[in-house]
């Protein structure tokens, strides 16, 4: 059992780190993995984030195919209609069970994270 601290710095570390990465988001199930806990536990940290700009919550329309996992923009399509994956093929009815949340990075957050990293943190709790 994690206590809540524990839970809250692995978010932090996750989302530090990807922030430097080369991506633009990822998924709730990827920090709670990293975390070695459910989903459900990482959610209201990964929340607060959006909350404060560096995130942002969105959902994706994924293909239900496992193999392919294509991503389909959903702009103009509903819940019920029928679409055909640009990717492989595969003609499907739009359910809530296609649909994935997704956390964005603000870009200007990416940046100063960066920028943040190159300069030597001095830190010195000592007078
Ligand atoms: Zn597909």
């Amino acid at each position: 059992m994690l206590a809540q601290f524990e839970i809250r710095d692995k978010v932090s570390e996750f989302v530090y780190k990807s922030a430097m990465a080369p991506v633009k988001g990822f998924y709730p199930t990827a920090v709670a993995k990293f975390a070695k806990t459910s989903v459900s536990n990482v959610f209201p940290y990964l929340i607060d984030y959006t909350k404060s700009g560096e995130l942002a919550l969105l959902w994706e329309l994924r293909c239900p195919d496992f193999n392919c996992h294509q991503t389909i923009d959903f702009n103009h399509l509903n819940i019920n209609d029928e679409v055909e994956c640009p990717k492989c093929g595969m003609n499907f009815i739009i359910s809530e069970r296609d649909f994935f949340l997704r956390f964005d990075f603000n870009q200007s957050y990416k940046d100063y994270i960066r920028k943040k990293s190159k300069k030597k943190q001095v830190f010195t709790l000592r007078n």
